[in-house]
């Protein structure tokens, strides 16, 4: 539901309130309805077809297909894959789609156990442990790893998971500017004991968080540099990976791979299933002796059910398919493609003169639209030509710097991608969005 646009309706309503009449009233100058009785703009009910890998879905009131560039597929394994469905289906057979029962009360099976080395292993860290929900693994690990007397250090566009799970905790927040190393040094010399290097004092501990890849900026985290100023200041740095791993790295490996940082030097890392795997739930990897202590103190561990059988299966063959192991080449084509697809893609809007933020490689791509009120009519009019967008907009992005965010996948061809850009090209005029010269890429 956040990827959905009825959830933002009423947010837009809101503003006129408070705001102003004048938003309310573009979106009636723009296609003569007002946001509430627009329900054709959004995504209402759909169906999902597993045998095209998700790549495309139908509104349950339209007859036509449309091609999805909203969901976090990103190397197509949602569903009907050759490998992974037969397994998970086998495994729903053997072990149930629940375990009803918590991790240490009769709810850990052997896949349980099997996933978490394979994770572990994955992401190149000594133990991991999985939770059912990626959200609740931030929100509830958050709290077990820091308290009253520690400081946790965020990015200012960390995902809502993270800013609840710090704010859960009771430490200490301080927010540094998004993706701005320098600015996180200034935070940390502000922080502890007379601005010296080499101490965590006065906090029990300082705990600096970050995302691979952001959600609603499509950006790389400046990585290398963050861990370079939390080793300098004896910070722990906590990554998230929800929408880099398995998305990028040339096996996959997510952003330390790509930007070349030693897995040793992130302490925790962290990690969701709902993107590359096309599975559910989330994963904490970090030392064994870290590990351990989630096992025994994290309540989501001790009291919440364990990740349901089937999903579990999903990620170890999905894994097993990006890393080869099934005896085929298809995972080396999939990491091939996802990187092609959103680079192509992503030039071409540049070319196109639209906004696009983030940086190459990256498989999500905001096209800014910043006015609030053009959202109903871009995400209408790209619906109406079969393309399905997501479009984000406050409280998920500042005031009047709302987006379209598009997903690429593996699963789309060159030809999905081309008519997709005919059709935003077509729907960026009618709505006037602003255009940009064409800068070279990034990164
Ligand atoms: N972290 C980040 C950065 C996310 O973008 C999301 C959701 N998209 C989550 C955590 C929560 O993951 P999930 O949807 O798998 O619960």
């Amino acid at each position: 539901r956040a990827s959905n646009l009825q959830g933002y309706a009423p947010i837009c309503l809101g503003l006129e309130d408070f705001y102003t009449r004048r938003l309310y009233l573009r979106i009636q100058d723009c296609f003569g309805r007002p946001i509430a009785s627009a329900p054709d703009a959004w995504f209402d009910v759909v169906e999902r077809y597993s045998n095209d890998n998700n790549k495309t879905l139908k509104r349950t009131t339209k007859k036509s297909r449309c091609l999805n560039l909203g969901s976090y597929n990103y190397l197509g394994f949602a569903a009907s894959d050759e490998y992974c469905t037969p397994r998970a289906i086998k495994s729903l057979k053997r072990f149930s789609p629940s375990t009803c029962s918590a991790r240490v009360d009769g709810g850990t099976t052997t896949l349980h156990t099997e996933l978490e080395e394979c994770v572990a292993s994955f992401v190149q860290k000594p133990a991991a442990i999985v939770f059912g929900m990626g959200y609740v693994t931030n929100s509830a690990i958050l709290p077990v790893l820091v308290g009253k007397g520690g400081l946790i250090i965020s990015d200012s566009l960390n995902h809502n998971s993270i800013v609840n799970g710090a704010r859960g905790s009771g430490a200490t927040i301080r927010v540094f500017q998004h993706n701005t190393p320098s600015h996180l040094e200034k935070v940390l010399r502000e922080q502890i004991a007379d601005g010296q290097p080499r101490t965590h004092r006065p906090w029990k501990k300082i705990i600096v968080v970050v995302e691979g890849i952001y959600s609603m900026e499509g950006e790389l985290c400046k990585l290398p540099e963050i861990v370079a100023i939390c080793k300098k200041y004896k910070a722990y740095v906590y990554l998230d990976e929800a929408h880099s791993i398995g998305a990028v790295g040339k096996s996959g490996r997510g952003v330390c791979e790509l930007l070349g940082v030693d897995t040793a030097d992130v302490d925790i890392m962290m990690g969701t299933f709902t993107k590359s795997f096309g599975s559910c739930g989330g994963y904490i990897a970090g030392s064994k002796e870290l590990i351990q202590y989630l096992k025994y103190t994290c309540p989501a561990h001790l009291y919440a059910t364990s990740i349901s059988p089937p999903a579990a299966q999903q990620i170890i063959s999905s894994i097993k398919v990006i890393l080869g192991e099934d005896g085929t080449s298809r995972g080396a084509q999939k990491l091939a493609r996802i990187r092609e697809n959103s680079n192509f893609f992503r030039s071409e809007l540049q070319k196109m003169g639209f906004e696009v933020l983030g940086d190459n490689d990256s498989p999500v791509m905001p096209i800014m639209l910043y006015n609030p009120a053009k959202i109903p009519a871009f995400s209408r009019e790209c619906l109406k030509q079969n393309v399905a967008v997501v479009t984000v907009a406050f409280p998920a992005t500042p005031l009047l710097l709302a987006r379209a965010r598009i997903c690429i996948s593996a699963s789309h061809t060159k030809e999905d991608l081309v008519k997709a850009l005919e059709v935003i090209s077509r729907v960026g005029d009618l709505v006037g969005i602003k255009y940009f010269p064409a800068e070279p890429n990034k990164q």
